[in-house]
């Protein structure tokens, strides 16, 4: 793996950077925005191999904007990973309903984190259409 490009949404700025280092650690690039809009904006232009989504956004809730990802033709084949602190029973499911492929808690643990992203990466690479 080198070099794919991860989209990192994220309005905490110390979890941000904490999962940005481990990301650019691994070889991943990363684009980042702290609010929906801005994730938004990052998809005019790039082309993320996997979204990390942090579901408590300011402005628009993570799953919402998981959703709005999976209907739109241009971004639905890229795997979405939730990231979430509040993990109620339950949580797993809704993400999952929403069109995640993957439940990240925090705080982050660092290994299970590395280990974890390079499954859904892998995982993206050995699906029959992918890219
Ligand atoms: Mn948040």
């Amino acid at each position: 793996m080198a070099g794919e490009m991860t989209l990192l949404v994220e309005d905490n700025e110390i979890n941000r950077r904490l999962e940005k280092f481990l990301l650019r650690s691994e070889g991943y690039r990363v684009r980042e925005a702290a609010t929906a809009k801005e994730a938004f904006r990052v998809l005019e232009t790039d082309r993320p191999d996997l979204i990390l989504m942090d579901i408590q956004l300011p402005d628009v809730d993570g799953l919402e904007v998981t959703r709005k990802l999976k209907g739109d033709p241009a971004t639905r084949d890229i795997p979405v990973v939730a990231v979430t602190s509040y993990a109620m029973k339950g949580d797993r499911e809704k993400a999952l309903a929403a069109g995640c492929v993957g439940f990240i808690t925090k705080p982050i643990d660092k290994a299970a984190f590395v280990r974890e992203i390079a499954t859904y990466i892998s995982h993206k690479e050995q699906l029959p259409d992918a890219g």
